[in-house]
């Protein structure tokens, strides 16, 4: 009787990028004590993955940080009071500023909290305590689709929507595994009733793959020229769209590369035959033919990720499969909030989605945020690895580590140990005080987690929707916001921030900002407006709204299915977009005799997320998913090395060695093997390579040997 709910409210489930709606089921004082998926939001329509419907379960578990933590001289951790905490934050970060100067410390954050409270962090840290380096776990997501977008459209704008799943009739998954990854998305497509061809490009025979018509079982980044061939028969056969390309610049450049790409000529290097790339061709540029491209980290985490990621965009270009419904490049993000850190984090754009090298985006910034103009850097941060680099030289003495775990997530993680030794200070913001960033630091600020705060994130389509606080956070822990609050008033700079009272004070700041940028959002009121609207997409400009004004009912299909460059027309400054192309590079580690096997990490599991800090404490989701690694490996390898299943077999790069269970799997090709990125070890192996436009990390490929252990 005690668990009767009482009442409900909607939330954003705090995982990855689809963004589905939770309706969260409240007892008499406002607390969630269950959840159900939200049965009419457009993104999720009434479903949910595990992670969504046990989101609530991480809340409760007793690691939770329920106090600020300070290093001992002895090396323990003491629980100290927010007062002094904050007072040895604001002493040490000073102390290095002084000594060191602005450049000497940097902030990691995250795609996992909301956008008021990145926009929050990222403003209070440059502007306001005049540090100039940071940047966000999205580096290792969405960094690429981010620069590629950019360079092609003139701004980081994933054109499509959800609903392009259901009105496509070819759609080419790479490097997806949307079964696993993006479950409710493939749910979409299950939906789709045009009985749409669906094509997985993918080294591994994965869940997606099989369940769909075509398999093109790729060569480890063989996608490079497998796309330039595609371009290569569709520009041979005239099958392109001449009206497409009036709007695009590059073309002529481009025709006259990809001549050398012929199917033949392409074979070896993608594992495709020649017959096979010629039907694709075909499959992809029929005329009247609605086609949609969609890829993941099999194209992301790459060392020539934005360059591949163009090559499927100058196909949609070449054949019109952009701005109408079910066609489009697209890119799906990974992390609940990664579009929202993409426009408001402050790291490589100015907040807002504005440019820190333009005088006038930094002047509007400076009018509306109330910041002094000489506050506001001209030059962008630092990029992830960049941060790191220069913590390992020695340069970056102090860091701020936000809702995210490098100690386990970043590539070639092994190397971070030394690197913890160079710096002078290390404060990490978490739910938990045991992740393996937080054993380390020399600070740990204990914070609310997804459920215990309010918010907004933006999904992979564009779309801003509101979470709510339905839990009270365990302890002394606070919201991100608040902690930026007192850090910020301890800092000196509050004055600067009066105005960012709470989220949504922050949010109605944010949006105004956004005014005549491509995100324009200035038309949404509030929060409450973003719920009655079922999540709203951007751009929504003022315009939008006037006359008349726009109830839900009348609106709602134009709210809930909105695509860009309808017209063709581009953020670029021609209205163009921008062909780009280059010559695949070689794989930076290659196979060879010491090392023979070419490892691919990835998610192992729809019950899984990232490094565990949070599905780990859910008994349902580790029921759910084997909690080590394993390595799958396909039986005829296997048989030569002398392993059977299950067998514990080490794996070894010239980085690190790591021993885990053997998983015989005929999905896997002769020569490949596969270990998911959950377990803490895997990236003691992955190679630091990276690509050289967006900077994020080649996590799918590198060489290692396989033996019996
Ligand atoms: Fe939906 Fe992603 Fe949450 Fe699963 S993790 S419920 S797919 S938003």
């Amino acid at each position: 009787e005690r668990l009767k709910p009482v009442g409900t409210t909607t939330s954003i489930c705090g995982y990855c990028a689809t963004g589905c709606q939770l309706k969260l089921h409240l007892d008499a004082s406002g607390r969630a004590i269950n959840l159900s998926p939200q049965a009419h939001y457009p993104v999720n329509l009434g479903m949910a993955c595990p992670k969504g419907w046990q989101a609530l379960d991480p809340l409760d578990a007793p690691d939770r940080g329920t106090t600020p933590l300070r290093r001992t001289a002895q090396g323990d951790f003491e629980s100290i009071d927010w007062a002094t905490a904050v007072e040895t934050f604001v002493h040490r970060f000073k102390s290095i500023q002084q000594r060191h100067g602005h450049h000497s410390a940097a902030f990691l954050s995250t795609g996992q909290i909301p956008f008021e409270e990145m926009a929050f962090l990222g403003c209070l840290w440059k502007f306001g305590m005049g540090f100039h380096h940071g940047d966000a776990n999205t580096r290792q997501c969405m960094a690429t689709a981010v620069s590629a977008y950019k360079q092609s459209f003139g701004f980081d704008a994933p054109p499509y929507t959800y609903a392009d799943f259901e009105e496509s009739d070819v759609i080419v998954l790479v490097g997806a595994n949307l079964c696993i990854a993006h479950p409710i998305l493939w749910q979409r497509i299950v939906r789709n009733p045009r009985s749409p061809k669906i094509i997985v490009i993918d080294p591994r025979a994965t869940e997606t793959a099989q369940a769909a018509d075509q398999h093109l079982p790729l060569r480890p980044k063989g996608d490079l020229p497998l796309y330039y061939a595609l371009a290569h028969c569709i520009i041979r056969d005239g099958r392109i769209d001449s009206n497409s390309l009036e709007r695009t610049e590059g073309f002529e450049e481009f025709r006259h590369f990809v001549r050398d790409y012929s199917p033949a000529a392409v074979a070896e290097a993608t594992g495709i035959d020649s017959d096979t790339i010629e039907t694709l061709a075909h499959q992809v540029s029929e005329p009247g033919k609605r086609v949609s491209w969609w890829w993941t980290m099999g194209v992301n985490q790459s060392y020539e990720g934005v360059r591949t990621a163009q090559a499927i965009i100058n196909l949609c270009l070449m054949t019109g499969n952009i701005g109408r419904p079910g066609t489009g490049p697209n890119s799906i993000t990974g992390q609940c909030n990664a579009m929202g850190s993409r426009l408001f984090s402050n790291t490589t754009s100015l907040v807002g989605g504005h440019d820190f090298a333009n005088p006038e985006h930094r002047l509007k910034v400076s009018r509306i945020l109330g910041i002094p103009l000489d506050a506001i850097p001209s030059s962008p941060s630092l990029a992830y690895d960049q941060i790191l680099d220069a913590a390992e030289r020695g340069e970056i003495k102090g860091l701020w580590i936000v809702a995210t775990n490098p100690f386990h997530s970043w590539i070639d993680s092994g190397r971070l140990a030394a690197l913890r030794e160079k710096l002078e200070f290390l404060v990490v913001q978490d739910m938990y005080s045991t992740t393996e960033s937080a054993q380390v630091a020399d600070l740990f600020l204990p914070a609310a987690g997804w459920g215990e705060k309010q918010g907004c994130f933006i999904n992979s389509e564009r779309r801003i929707g509101t979470l709510k606080a339905v839990r009270t956070p365990p302890g002394q822990a606070l919201a991100d916001f608040r902690i930026f609050r007192l850090l910020a008033h301890a800092w000196g700079c509050d004055s600067w921030f009066d105005s960012w009272t709470d989220p949504e004070a922050a949010f109605l700041q944010l949006r105004d900002l956004t005014l005549d940028r491509p995100c324009d959002i200035t038309g949404i009121r509030d929060y409450q407006h973003i719920d009655q609207s079922g999540g709203i997409q951007w751009p929504y400009p003022k315009s939008m709204t006037t006359p008349p004004h726009p109830t839900h009912a009348d609106r709602v299909g134009e709210l809930t299915e909105r695509r860009l460059f309808a017209d063709w027309n581009y953020y670029t400054p021609t209205g163009k977009a921008r062909i780009h192309f280059s010559p695949p590079a070689p794989p930076p580690e290659p196979p060879n005799a010491d090392f023979p096997f070419l490892l691919l990490t990835g998610r192992g599991s729809s019950s899984q997320w990232h490094t565990q800090t949070r599905t780990a404490k859910s008994d349902i989701l580790r029921k759910l998913s084997p909690q080590e690694a394993y390595l799958e490996i396909h039986p005829e390898d296997a048989a030569i090395l002398g392993i059977a299943a299950n067998d514990p077999v080490k794996v070894s790069s010239r980085r690190g060695e790591i021993i885990v269970a053997a998983y015989l799997a005929p999905t896997m090709q002769r020569g490949q093997v596969f270990l998911p990125m959950h377990d803490r070890r895997v990236n003691q192996l992955t190679h630091p390579s990276f690509d050289a436009h967006s900077r994020q990390p080649n996590y799918k490929a590198c060489a290692v040997q396989i033996s019996s252990a």
